[in-house]
């Protein structure tokens, strides 16, 4: 099962990232980061990230920082 790690210190909340996962596996988190910023969270109950890193190659913060491809 493939999944990403993002840090959320480093997301501005541009939510880019949110269309462009073919799976919509990321979504808008709750808390707040040192930026002021909602970061996004990663949420993929059923296992179906893909590992494809579009979401990181899409973030221009550099803040989806590994993609796990299983
Ligand atoms: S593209 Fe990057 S900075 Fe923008 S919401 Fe996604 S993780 Fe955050
Ligand atoms: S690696 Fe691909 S499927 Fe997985 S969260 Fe990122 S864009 Fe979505």
């Amino acid at each position: 099962m493939s999944h990403i790690e993002i840090d959320e210190q480093r997301c501005k909340a541009c939510y880019l990232c949110i269309d462009e996962c073919p799976k919509k596996l990321i979504k808008v988190g709750e808390k707040v980061n040192k930026l002021g910023a909602k970061p996004v969270e990663f949420c993929d109950p059923k296992g179906e990230c893909l590992g494809c890193a579009m979401c990181a190659t899409r973030c221009p913060d550099m803040a989806i920082t590994k993609v796990f491809r299983g």
